[in-house]
């Protein structure tokens, strides 16, 4: 009786052999960049109490009223997979009492986090994070950091061309004034609105009505008042100081109002960096600060600041014909054999080339070379030793580069020091 073959769920995928090379490059040149700019990395769990996400991203946010996978667990407590890492780095902040350290504390992550998402391109139900948090400083200097930092992140895996889209959303001073001018700009166009979950922004969220991306609602949205034209004394020097510092390091940036985070403890500086061509799934980071967070965790009034970039989407964006991609991986030899006594000295070779730091396979035993090549092939092997009776009497094998086609014969006894890595 046959049976349906089980599928990896809905909006989630298996990271082949062949696509980690890209994952390692990723993640290899993010941490490299984030450590250079004084980072250092933290880890945090799959799932937390369901109270950190409601609490921090907000009851009224599409990702906790729709995206989370909550569920009671088998003892009775109601927990979540993460959909995000800035609210997990801030609950570790203050469970390990890094507030009493000098401050800031510069920290960055990388990880799987979990929404129920409508699954399509760029937009998965299990995906992956890299992301940073400042924690502990208010200066414009760590904003134009942070983003020159997800910036550097994208230019050192070759991502070209991004644009740095920036905003202001003010503080508790002038926020409300802000939001109040929106409101009523809305109320005064409300026939206009003909999306049901805008409708109900307009009362719950109004901040949100920006970011609607709905076609029906851009014409609103191209009209409506701007965040950055209402900033207070403070916010405005913020601003400028960031806009400054921005022009110091050499990033461009494009002032957009559809920039916002519907929540209170989000402020001031809000960005996102996007590809050339954009479309609605292609937002390859996104962040800002949020200086009201950690006092609602529960800690004294801190300020933070950081982004999260999407790793799928980068590495969607990735040049796939790039050399130095595939390098990083280093010499993988099979080592192929003809007849007993030469598989011998084959899996002693291989143990040697093991023991010398350098990736070694015995190609399948009992196979026509033609065969064992192939499987080189399969395995992405970068270099074949080939060993024969001949090679056995001389005392010599043949070394051939499988991506360049050269061979040579190379003495026995100089054959691991030539593929070890220089
Ligand atoms: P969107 O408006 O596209 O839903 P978001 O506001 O939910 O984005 P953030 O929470 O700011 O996204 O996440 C930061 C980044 O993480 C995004 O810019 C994107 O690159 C990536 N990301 C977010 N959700 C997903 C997802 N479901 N699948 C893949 N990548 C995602
Ligand atoms: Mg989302």
């Amino acid at each position: 009786m046959s049976q349906k073959q089980f599928q990896a769920p809905r909006g989630t995928s298996d990271i082949l052999p062949e696509e980690q090379v890209y994952w390692r490059f990723l993640e290899s040149r993010a941490e490299d960049v984030a450590t250079r700019f004084g980072y250092e990395r933290i880890n945090t769990p799959a799932f937390e109490n369901a109270n950190l996400f409601v609490r921090s991203v907000g009851e009224a946010t599409d990702i906790v009223e729709k995206e989370t996978y909550t569920f009671e667990d088998r003892g009775g407590d109601l927990v979540s997979l993460r959909p995000e890492g800035t609210a997990p780095v801030c609950r570790a902040y203050l469970q390990h009492g890094m507030h009493n350290l000098p401050q800031p504390v510069r920290l960055f992550y990388m990880g799987d986090f979990f929404r129920y998402d409508r699954p399509q391109a760029g937009r998965y139900r299990q995906f992956h994070q890299f992301g940073i948090e400042v924690i502990g400083e208010t200066d414009a200097s760590v904003d134009s950091e942070v983003i020159d930092l997800a910036w550097s992140v994208l230019e050192s895996v070759g991502v070209k061309d991004v644009t740095l889209l920036l905003n202001s959303i003010g503080d508790a001073t002038c926020r409300p004034g802000y939001i109040d001018e929106l409101r009523s700009y809305y109320r005064s166009r409300a026939s206009e609105l003909v999306h049901d979950d805008c409708k109900r922004r307009l009362e719950t969220n109004p901040l949100r009505l920006l970011d609607c991306k709905n076609g029906a609602c851009q014409p609103l949205i191209d009209a409506a008042p701007g965040s950055v034209d209402y900033l207070c004394g403070d916010c405005s020097k913020h601003w400028d100081a960031l806009l400054g510092d921005l022009n110091a390091v050499g990033r461009s940036y494009k002032i957009d109002k559809r920039l916002v985070r519907g929540l209170d403890y989000y402020s001031r500086t809000v960005f996102e960096i996007v590809p050339p061509s954009d479309g609605q799934q292609s937002t390859l980071v996104a962040g800002g600060r949020y200086d009201g967070l950690i006092e609602l965790l529960g800690g004294r009034p801190t300020p933070g600041i950081g982004f999260a970039l999407g790793i799928e989407r980068v590495l969607a964006a990735i040049p796939r014909d790039d050399e130095s991609i595939t390098k990083i991986d280093g010499n993988k030899i099979i080592v192929a054999h003809m007849g007993d006594e030469s598989k011998s000295a084959g899996v002693k070779l291989c143990s040697e080339l093991h023991r010398a730091g350098v990736a070694a396979v015995l190609a399948p035993p009992g196979r026509s070379l033609k065969s064992q090549l192939r499987y080189a092939s399969s395995i992405r092997a970068t270099h074949a030793v080939i060993i024969g009776d001949r090679e056995l009497e001389s005392g010599s094998f043949m070394l051939r580069n499988l991506v360049d086609r050269e061979q040579r014969e190379i003495p026995r006894d100089d054959l691991v020091a030539a593929l070890i890595p220089s």
